[in-house]
């Protein structure tokens, strides 16, 4: 019988020892979130973000702007903010709209304002084997529901789908860093399932309503579902989890995983950012 990976409830002990530690300062730590745009699936999760920030004695401060916002624009607010000392951790909600280079702003972030991770500096660092400002907030997550479960990945084959910049590659580093064998699968790999069914943990990353089915997994593995798609009004994730379950000694669902580690995560690398200032 497997084991469910219940992110709901070890994130709510996390931010419950955060917010005891939070009411212990005497000025709260500043969380400053940049949307552009009218994405109902950001607006969501930016609110989210603002709402927990609050709840826990975070400050947070959203900045939105519209869709036609000029990259320029958005770069001097960035610097402005890096400036700031008043702001702690600045996080830019991507999607950005396509006219503006991500790239270019994720690298204009200060790395020590860099809550979700994913300057150059952080990953960088992430890929030598030192720790960074801040870890990326998913990968993060993942691996400490993964501890929480006594999950050791030393060793173990973990296969990853999706190769973004915010969850495939710097998990892939994260778990290599833990000694794992890491297989990273991404659009162009030949044969999924040969090389899912070898993984002792699967890990999915994708935005395909039920792309991991059944044959696709290995007797006794962990899988992982990060993945989230909304058809009519309903969210599904990666994994068909009605038939894989019953395979896997450990399985997240896609509400109440993954989802509720990310942002606990996020809180704790405001937190650990503004303990940098002090
Ligand atoms: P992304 O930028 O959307 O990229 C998706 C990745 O999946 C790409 O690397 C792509 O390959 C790969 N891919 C697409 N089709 C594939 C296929 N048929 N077989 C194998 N790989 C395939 O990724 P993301 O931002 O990491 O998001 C991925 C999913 O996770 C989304 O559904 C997102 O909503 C969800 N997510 C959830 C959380 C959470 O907290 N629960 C956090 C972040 C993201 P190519 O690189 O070749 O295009």
């Amino acid at each position: 019988m497997a084991t469910i990976l219940d992110g709901k409830t070890l994130s709510k002990q996390i931010l419950d020892s955060l917010t005891i530690e939070l009411s212990k300062l005497d000025k709260k730590p500043s969380l400053t979130v940049i949307q552009v745009g009218e994405d109902p699936a950001s607006e969501l999760y930016v609110n989210l973000k603002k709402k927990t920030a609050q709840t826990i004695g975070i400050t947070s401060n959203v900045i939105n702007y519209p869709e036609n916002i000029s990259e320029k624009e958005l770069l001097e607010k960035i610097k402005e903010l890096n400036s700031d000392k008043e702001v702690n951790a600045i996080l830019v909600q991507l999607p950005l709209p396509k006219h503006i280079n991500s790239k270019n702003i994720i690298q204009a972030i200060s790395p020590k304002k860099d809550v979700d991770g994913i300057t150059p500096e952080n990953i960088g660092l992430i890929s030598i084997g030192v720790k960074p400002y801040a870890y990326p907030c998913t990968p993060k997550g993942i691996l400490r529901l993964l501890e929480e479960y006594k999950i050791n990945l030393e060793g173990k084959h973990v296969v990853i789908l999706g190769r973004s910049n915010i969850v495939g590659k710097p998990l892939a580093q994260m778990a290599l860093n833990k000694n794992a064998t890491v297989t990273v699968c991404h659009s162009y790999t030949k044969n999924l399932s040969d090389i899912t069914k070898t993984a002792d943990i699967l890990i999915s990353a994708v935005g395909v309503k039920n792309i991991i089915k059944k044959e696709m997994v290995k007797k006794n593995s962990v899988v992982v579902d990060v993945g989230v798609t909304k058809v009519d009004g309903k969210t599904f994730g990666d994994v068909d989890f009605g038939s894989v379950l019953e395979l896997t000694s450990f399985i997240s669902r896609v509400v109440g995983g993954v989802g509720p580690m990310t942002i606990a995560s996020l809180m704790e690398n405001t937190f650990e950012l503004y303990k940098l200032t002090k």
